[in-house]
């Protein structure tokens, strides 16, 4: 497989009806920063436009980058990501009060990362089992004592692990159910693992948030499907399972998290997934226009954020950028503000003093802000634009402004927020 391929069939229900819904230019991969400038100039750029399929209404990418590239040097970590440990923590008790699985049972989680969804659960009592294909990632779960295979969930795994340890009461994907390629896959190796009394709990980003919020920040390679729940139902029947629970939540500026079981579980379904199947109905989520409209509002957000950049640029300002952030690129590339950013301050250890792939702009601590005093900080972290702008306000008093980019276009100053 080369870095790239193209996909020409819906992942969810394989039809070829699948139409261009939203153009973006393509960005390199998210999370690589270099030593090098001329070597993060030089990165190479795939696509991320948007799909959504005719058919069951799935939107998508079409493009999918080779897991290996994608995931080996992949430098996230849940446990280091700000508010994802309390997240998790909140997230294992519902868990528990939603499942009631016995003591000591199985709980694996899909893309289980450093093992921070994990960890509440062994405290609790659970044997635990994370699989995931980022090498430090993984190593980091297994010695934090959060056993954890390094590799894509398989067929293969799915069934060594029900041999070696017996059906699981909890199936988690909470990072990567928007991840994976074949989901059809995926969801065949929950099926596999689940106890038949047992849940399959999944979260990702969901397509009604992306639209209203226009968050184009979180749209990049590793987010291969933008979740609603109408495509997902009509998916996992296909697969024997039955959705009985689909809830929205404010992690990511709104994600979707739905509960799952085997057909004919002895589970109700809950009222939930109606209300989400109604709202997505009234909200026209199915149709291709939809997203057309939301293609659309990118494109003016896009010309009024790069009109703005450009004028102060013209009128000499320094303008840095906040947060070495998994969205910085994105954001860059979206919103035509490439050759804007003088450098981004970031405190990360692995991230300071390298370049950003793809446009080549330094990473400095973010003491810069009080020791250079740029004129504009265009908030790049963009899930932590109110905590950063909170943490900063002596920046501001000194007369610094900061650039938040969704859902709209203002800027913040001492003086208060004016839209652009
Ligand atoms: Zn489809």
């Amino acid at each position: 497989m080369s870095v790239v391929s193209h996909r020409n069939t819906c992942r969810l229900c394989d039809s070829s009806n699948v139409e261009l819904v939203v153009n973006l230019k393509p960005i390199p991969l998210s999370e690589n920063y270099s030593t090098d400038r001329s070597v993060a100039l030089s990165a190479a750029r795939f696509p991320v436009d948007v799909y959504m399929c005719a058919d069951c209404g799935h939107v998508q990418h079409l493009d999918v980058i080779d897991p290996k590239v994608l995931w080996d040097s992949y430098t996230y970590y849940s446990g280091e990501a700000k508010g994802m440990p309390e997240h998790f923590q909140q997230v294992s008790e519902n868990i528990l009060r939603k499942c009631e699985p016995p003591p000591g049972s199985l709980v694996v989680d899909i893309g289980s990362n450093d093992g921070s969804l994990l960890k509440p659960f062994k405290h609790a009592g659970f044997r635990v089992l994370g699989v995931d294909p980022a090498t430090e990632a993984a190593r980091r779960a297994n010695e934090a004592d959060i056993p954890t295979f390094q590799s894509l969930m398989t067929a293969d795994l799915a069934r060594g692990i029900g041999e070696e340890h017996g059906p699981a009461h909890v199936v988690c994907a909470f990072n990567v159910f928007a991840h994976a390629d074949d989901l059809g896959e995926m969801v065949d190796c929950v099926r596999t693992m689940l106890h038949p009394d047992g849940l399959f709990f999944f979260e990702a980003q969901y397509l009604l948030d992306i639209l209203d919020g226009v968050l184009i920040a979180t749209i990049f390679h590793e987010h291969m499907s933008h979740h609603s729940v109408t495509p997902l139902t009509k998916f996992l029947d296909r697969h024997g399972l039955e959705l009985i629970a689909a809830e929205r939540a404010r992690v990511q500026h709104g994600s979707l998290i739905g509960v799952v079981q085997l057909k004919g579980g002895r589970r109700p379904v809950e009222a939930s997934v109606n209300s989400l199947l109604a709202l997505e109905a009234d909200r026209r989520l199915g149709e291709v226009q939809t997203l057309r409209d939301f293609n659309t509002r990118v494109g003016q957000l896009r010309e009024k954020t790069a009109g703005l950049v450009a004028k102060l640029k013209k009128e000499g300002a320094q303008i840095a950028g906040y947060g070495a952030a998994r969205s910085g690129p994105t954001l860059i590339a979206q919103l035509g503000l490439a050759g804007a950013i003088d450098y981004i301050v970031d405190d990360h250890p692995q991230k300071v003093g390298k370049f950003e792939t793809g446009d080549g702009i330094l990473v400095v601590p973010t003491a810069h802000l009080y020791e250079r005093m740029p004129d504009y900080t265009i908030i790049l972290a963009w899930v932590h634009a109110n905590k950063i702008i909170d943490a900063n306000q002596e920046y501001l008093k000194r007369g610094g402004r900061f650039v938040v980019l969704c859902p709209e276009t203002r800027v913040v100053s001492k003086d208060g927020d004016v839209k652009i």
